[in-house]
């Protein structure tokens, strides 16, 4: 039994006769823990004679007739749980829909969706008086349902204003009120603003067929195994995906299709809706917990077959698996930032391996790791090399910034002022895009040196001119703007650097008569507004789309005859070991938005390292020469994919604890390293850690290194009010990594106050 608490051990409890026949793996329980209640997971069921003497409590209840994490769920679960060093309870609580264990709200409560109606009318005061008596609660719901048109759900009266079930049952047993189970189910897609897509049959083309009829073999056969499929943007990798869900489903099976996020990709949504009709359900953050709820039981129930989402959408309760594609499968949101640290794409490779199904990993930009594999011979390989349209790939060019005149950094070199102005002239529709919003990315005063910046993280604020505030990207803290330094009170205070919302201005100045629509996080708050911006492109009622990465992403519009990078190094000075990687991808992704209509379309990339080998490679299309380049640089030192890493993360306060509780946990890490059999790795452990596909091309080789770097300050050593130091390991063998782990995570060697986070396979380390 593991509860939905960062604990990493589960407990023992008995089973009540009364409970026995509904108490199976994967149910929810309520137990008593401590002087409270929680609910948690069945694991394992044992028939052990009475221990006598231990104390052993019982099971309280039985949350649900049947399983919410069918065996192998439960099975992958517990391996997140042991591969990433999660607690348990905390990877059952993030495969489940939000509410069903814990987090949102204590306890668990029935899987039906249920209703409250009013069915009684009060109209007098009187009336009112007489039913409620002293029972102010109850009429303050019965006063919230009409307001609310007499009719609720049960959980968001519950969770959202409040109430409580014996208040809510209260209504009912007066006659009041009914409550109900509704089988309704919304549909967040219906919504508006959402681009319609009416697919014309497509006749694949033969790279296309080639391909099709390979996957199609090897998903039918005995160990389908994972596939990664490389293609250039627009080469109708999308089309593959959706012929071989089809496949799936003819065959009585279900398909996966996962997203980096969704609200930036509906078109690709919109495809598989339109492909697979009412037999898909969508589950994504942007969801409402009771949407995210429906979509979830239909998929359990079986009413529906194919599952498109974000990353916990790899833990869908489908069954009988056929295909899990995941797209865009290089893309840092498909991890999780917070515990469980787990990569949605290596969660996917494991679960279609546990379940007989065939894994697709697709991308104009595979990640190293999964590229190493592939190359390696332990994935196999498939590619698409041309467009499917007949529209060739833009042309792409680099401007060298450091030609172009004038002491501070212009953001319209001449080369692309003349561009856009072109496709003003002319009609056509460009993208800009630009990393880094906000108007200024640093205040600083001449006078005395002052540079505003965050008070709980070390970085500096941001100047939002049109909120007229100073504002932290990494934890979100504001300050009103002032005209003068706030030490010396100097008015000579200096802007330096620029985001999306000073080129939105410039452009403005440059050219009045431009439709402008800007797309970053400042522009797009609502669950759908991306979709409402790229709607009034596509209706061609913008001219100039400007935006930070998310409007690189999956973007079929045919009017865009120019893309333009403002700055292509934001990402490559950044202090990480992927950020050539990142560059590369980011650049080859947007300028796949360029040409993809009659006119052929032209890229301009402004640069002030020109010569930088992402660079070339994406001026080249050329991803092979980029990887192979990239996989020498990240030989020596070492890192992903030559070997897997951990970052170790302690934090608190104050600064002097921080260092000292890294320094002790690195001597704790030199000692195990020194104590340790280099031949160990079998069993159990070595199982779980080997069969974490992604990353580590070597495998397990006898007496591997186990390397550890630091401790250091983090490259951001204070984040929302917390110092930050690491440690960071490295070791070509899964196995002794993950032991070191698990023996670090048993016994942390940090004292109370301080935080220990263990970031398995990292995505970055800032
Ligand atoms: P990707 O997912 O690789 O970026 P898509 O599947 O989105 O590529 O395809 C890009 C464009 O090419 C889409 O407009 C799609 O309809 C079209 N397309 C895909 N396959 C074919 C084909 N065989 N014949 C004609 N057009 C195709
Ligand atoms: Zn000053
Ligand atoms: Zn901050």
């Amino acid at each position: 039994m593991a509860l939905a608490r960062p604990l990493l051990r589960s407990f023992q409890y008995r089973v009540p006769p009364g409970l026995a026949d509904r108490a199976r793996p994967g149910v929810r329980v309520r137990v008593p823990f401590g002087r409270r209640r929680e609910t948690g997971i069945l694991e394992e069921l044992e028939t052990a004679p009475d221990a006598g003497g231990a104390r052993i409590r019982d099971v309280l209840d039985v949350l649900d007739p049947e399983p919410v994490l069918h065996p192998a769920l439960l099975d992958l679960c517990r391996w997140v749980a042991r591969y990433y060093v999660a607690p348990p309870g905390l990877v059952y609580r993030a495969a489940l829909p939000p509410g069903m264990l814990g987090g949102r709200r204590a306890g668990g409560g029935p899987l039906h969706r249920q209703v409250i109606r009013l069915v009684h009318d009060l109209p007098t005061l009187r009336e009112r008086e007489e039913a409620f008596g002293r029972a102010r609660r109850q009429r303050e719901a019965f006063e919230t349902l009409e307001t609310l048109g007499g009719r609720a759900e049960v959980a968001h009266l519950e969770r959202r204003l409040g109430f409580t079930r014996s208040v809510l049952a209260g209504l009912a047993e007066k006659g009041l009120a009914t409550i109900a189970d509704e089988p309704v189910e919304r549909d967040p897609f219906a919504g508006p603003g959402l681009p319609v897509v009416t697919p014309g049959p497509i006749e694949p083309n033969p790279d296309q067929v080639g391909v099709l009829e390979r996957l199609t073999a090897r998903m039918d056969g005995p160990r389908p195994g994972t596939v990664v499929l490389r293609g250039i943007t627009g080469s109708g990798k999308t089309e593959v995906y959706l012929r071989l869900m089809r496949r799936a489903l003819d065959a009585g099976r279900s398909a996966m299709l996962l997203v980096p996020e969704i609200a930036l990709t509906p078109q690709t949504v919109q495809r598989v809706r339109a492909a697979f009709g009412d037999r898909v359900a969508v589950l994504h953050s942007g969801l409402s917990d009771g949407e995210r709820h429906d979509a979830w039981e239909a998929l359990r129930a079986g009413r529906r077959r194919v599952a498109v989402g974000t990353r916990s959408a790899v833990f869908a309760p489908l069954r009988d698996l056929g295909v899990i594609v995941v797209d865009e499968e290089h893309d840092g949101s498909y991890k999780q930032s917070e515990t469980p640290r787990y990569h949605a794409r290596a969660v996917a490779v494991v679960r279609a391996r546990a379940e007989g199904a065939l894994c697709v990993l697709g991308s104009a930009t595979p990640s190293l790791e999964s590229w190493a594999l592939a190359r390696a011979g332990k994935w196999e390989l498939e590619t698409l090399p041309r467009r499917a349209t007949p529209h060739a790939l833009p042309g792409v060019e680099l401007v060298d910034l450091r030609a172009e005149e004038g002491p501070a950094p212009r953001i319209f070199s001449e080369r692309l002022h003349a561009a856009l102005a072109a496709r003003l002239e002319r009609g056509e529709q460009a993208i800009l895009l630009l990393n880094r919003r906000g108007h200024s990315t640093w205040v600083a005063c001449p006078d005395c040196g002052r540079v505003e910046t965050c008070r709980s993280c070390n970085v500096s604020l941001t100047w939002h001119r049109r909120r007229g505030r100073l504002v932290c990207h990494h934890c979100g803290f504001e300050v009103e703007h002032r005209e003068t330094c706030r030490n010396c009170g100097s008015e000579a205070l200096r802007f330096q650097g620029f985001g999306t919302e000073q080129v939105e201005r410039r452009l403005g100045e440059l050219f009045p008569a431009a439709r402008i629509a800007r797309m970053d996080v400042d522009t797009t708050s609502g669950k759908w507004s991306h979709g409402r911006i790229l709607e009034t492109v596509r209706r061609g009622e913008v001219d100039v789309l400007l935006g930070t990465q998310m409007i690189a992403k999956g973007l079929d519009l045919p009017g865009i005859t120019l893309v333009g990078v403002i700055d292509a190094d934001v990402g490559l000075n950044l202090p990480d070991f992927r950020s050539a990687e990142r560059t590369f991808q980011l650049l080859a992704q947007v300028a796949g938005r360029a040409g993809r209509g009659p006119v052929p379309g032209e890229v301009l990339v402004q640069t002030s390292r020109p010569d930088h080998f992402a660079l070339r490679a994406a001026r080249g299309h050329d991803y092979v020469a980029f990887a192979d380049r990239e996989m020498e640089d990240r030989a020596g030192p070492g890192y992903p994919p030559h070997l897997r890493l951990a970052n170790l993360v302690v934090s608190g306060g104050p600064e002097e604890a921080v260092a000292d509780a890294a320094e002790a946990l690195a001597d704790r890490i030199e000692r195990w390293i020194a104590d340790d059999a280099p031949e160990g790795g079998t069993g159990a452990a070595a199982g779980a850690d080997a069969a974490a596909g992604a990353g580590g091309t070597s495998g397990a080789t006898a007496a591997a290194g186990l390397e550890l770097v630091g401790p250091a300050p983090c490259p951001i050593d204070r984040l929302r009010g917390r110092w930050r130091w690491h440690a960071l390991l490295k070791s070509p063998d899964p196995a002794r990594l993950g032991r070191l782990l698990r023996a670090l995570a048993a016994d942390p060697p940090v004292p109370s106050g301080l935080r220990l986070e263990i970031d398995r396979d990292p995505e970055q380390l800032l």
